[in-house]
Formats: C-alpha cells, structure tokens, sequence
C-alpha cells in the first residue's frame, strides 16, 4: 500500500477544528482509494509562540520541508496582536512561505450551482464559473528592494527576474494544459517596465505550449472583466501584488470565504491551506465551514500525491452534500435543509465518501 507523510499545522482559532474535520475525510478517502497516510502535527503561530516563544520554531520548518505535503489550518488572534512584529503569528507565516520557497499561489474559484444565491453579484453572471489564479507569491514589490518611509517619502521596488517569471509562467501553462487551455496573463505592461519584461517573458514560454490559447491582459480591466463576465477566464496568470488583489476578487465571486482552498507550492514542498484566516470571533463554536479546508486537502492529494481519483471523491461527496441542503451557519440562509455544525459536516461529507466509491 502506498504512504505518504503529511505534515500537518492547525494553528489558532477556528484552525484545528476545520483542520480535524479534513483529516476525517481524508481518513475515509484514503481507506477507501487503498492508500496510507501517516500525519505529524507541527506548532506554528500563536499557539508556537505560547508553547515556544517563536511564531515559527525551526522543527516545523524542519519537518515540513521533509514531508511529502503540509495540510494548514490558519494563525492568528488579537491575543498576539501586541507582540513586537518579527514575534506575531502573520510574520511567522510570511516567513514560512519564504523559507519554503512556495512561489506559486494557486486559487481555484469554483461555483457551486447550490449555492449560486451566495454570491452578491447576479445567478447568470457567475454560474458556470471555473477558474484558477496562479500568483506568484514570494517575488515582486512585497519583497522588492531597496525600500523606505523616512516619513516624508516611501518607497517600494517591484523586481522581477526572468527566472522568477519563467518558473511562475511554468506552472500556469503546465495548469492551462491540464484544463482547458486557455490563460490569461495580467500584467501593466503599458506603463511598467517590469511587467514588459513579464509579458515578453511569457510569450516566450508559450512556445513551448503551442495548444494554449494565451491572452493578455490589464490588470486594471482584469479587475472589471472579473465582475462583468468571470466565465470568460480559466487560469489567470499574475505576479504578487496583482494576484493579491484578483484573487479576493475571484473569491467573492463564490460567495462565501468558507468554500476557497488554495496551494502554496514551490521546489522544496507544498503547503494547502483555506484562503480564510482563524476567524476568532466564531472559534470554538462549531460553527466554522470546514469545506474550504476540505477542498485543500483534495488539492494536496491531487498536485502533490497524484492521487486524483481521491481528490475527485473529495469534491464530489462536498457537492453531494451541498445538493442534499446541508450547510454549516455561515450558509444557512441560502436553500438549507439541514443546519449542521463543522464535526457533523466532517461525518457528513466522509459518509458520503464511503457510500459513492
Ligand atoms: P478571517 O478570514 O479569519 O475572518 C473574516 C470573517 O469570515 C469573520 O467574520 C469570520 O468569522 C468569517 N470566516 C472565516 N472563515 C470562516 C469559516 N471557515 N466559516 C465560517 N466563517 C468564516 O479574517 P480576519 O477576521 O480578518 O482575521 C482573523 C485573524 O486571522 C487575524 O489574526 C489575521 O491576521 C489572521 N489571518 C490568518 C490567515 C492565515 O492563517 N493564512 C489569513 C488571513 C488572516
């Protein structure tokens, strides 16, 4: 039987119950597709700097890097907001991702048709929506130098190099190939010199994928075009800060921050996390939705262990369980039968697993 060792962090707030509840799931999903799947559990965040001092002690770096993928719940709370900087849980997190070398940020938005009332923008603009944003997360103006505030000027460097860019480009056309053959890649390219060398960049490396349809675009009309018609995109294509802002655009096209998952995968390993923070004023309640963690988890089966066939029980046993009306609180107004807490979505969603292989 195949083995794989998954690291996995839960964190703070609503972290290690939507965290517990895709470990049942890929319990049921990997008893029944006949693989093993053997966990560690790693502190990072408050709770790292409670037990340890650190926000991010090196035996998690350290046991993470030496996993086949990590599974992540999320950090975070106002009982650490007044630590000095390098000590609060945000800045351990933007370090793990740094040390990880995780450059490319990968958010699917897909719509559910059960819960297309979800959404504030209209039922026919969204339905049908399918799209993934592939960011490049460790380059760019977030990390650029050199940069300053002497609080009369600020300012900040966005670089990219050819490398970082062809790396990032990779990703998404090897993404575009997988689905249905079209990018588009948004950049600035009409007044930023940087973002000229990312489209000719990119148009070099379509070359070699001659079956995708590339297109480019604005960002400031990608940004519009994301609201007017989300169904024109299948993989957008963008550099840090671009990304940053489209893909919390793309996530409120779905409707509720519960259901985005997303990857963080890089030369070393990946890390799979919802999009969603600890959500502190809901923790401990049993009321979180644990879908968008479950959706991780069914991304890290399908990049980082091809087990494909697992990921695709994940998603379908969710959407069967959407499609009998049951919903956690944050969905309970939109076609609910059943109210159910995020343990009972666990059971719920693993019992669909065993029932539909
Ligand atoms: P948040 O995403 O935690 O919460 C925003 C709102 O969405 C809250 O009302 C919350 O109750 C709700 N929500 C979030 N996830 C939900 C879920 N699964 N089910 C139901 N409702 C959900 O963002 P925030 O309140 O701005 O931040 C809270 C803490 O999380 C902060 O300390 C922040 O720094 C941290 N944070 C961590 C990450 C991460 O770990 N990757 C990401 C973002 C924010």
């Amino acid at each position: 039987m195949k083995e794989y060792n998954i690291s996995i962090i839960k964190g703070d707030g609503i972290g290690p119950e939507i965290v517990d509840e895709a470990i049942k799931v890929l319990d049921a999903v990997s008893y029944e597709c006949n693989f093993h799947l053997n966990y560690k559990e790693y502190l990072m965040g408050g709770i790292a700097y409670d037990v340890t001092g650190n926000p991010l002690p090196q035996e998690t770096i350290t046991g993470v890097i030496n996993s086949d993928a990590c599974l992540f719940g999320a950090i975070g709370g106002a009982k650490w907001d007044k630590l000095p900087r390098d000590l609060r849980p945000e800045s351990g997190l933007l370090r793990f991702r740094k040390e990880l070398a995780v450059f490319a940020n990968l958010r699917p938005a897909v719509i559910y048709d059960e819960l297309v009332n979800a959404s504030t923008l209209k039922a026919e603009v969204i339905e049908g929506v399918d799209l993934m944003v592939v960011r490049e997360l460790i380059g760019g103006i977030y990390f650029g130098e050199p940069r300053a505030n002497d609080g009369q000027t600020a300012y900040n460097t966005m670089v990219y190099t050819k490398d970082e860019i062809v790396r990032i480009a990779k990703v998404a056309f090897d993404l575009a190939m997988k689905r249905s053959r079209k990018l588009c890649s948004v950049d600035k390219a009409n007044v930023l010199e940087v973002s000229q060398l990312w489209r000719d960049t990119v148009e070099e490396i379509a070359v070699d994928y001659p079956e995708v349809e590339l297109s480019h675009m604005y960002v400031d009309n990608a940004a519009m075009q994301l609201v007017r018609n989300p169904r024109q995109f299948d993989v957008i294509l963008t550099g840090n800060i671009f990304g940053d802002i489209l893909s919390d655009t793309a996530s409120m096209v779905v409707g509720s921050i519960g259901l985005l998952p997303s990857a963080s995968t890089g030369e070393k390993t990946a890390i799979y996390e919802p999009i969603h923070g600890s959500a502190p004023d809901i923790a401990g309640q049993g009321i979180a939705n644990p879908i968008a963690t479950m959706e991780s988890a069914a991304m890290m089966l399908r990049y980082s262990l091809g087990e494909s066939k697992a990921a695709d029980l994940i998603e379908l046993s969710i959407k069967k369980a959407l499609q009998d009306g049951y919903r956690t609180k944050d969905l309970a107004s939109y076609d609910a039968k059943h109210v159910v807490t995020t343990a009972e979505m666990g059971e719920i969603v693993a019992n669909y697993i065993h029932k539909l292989k």
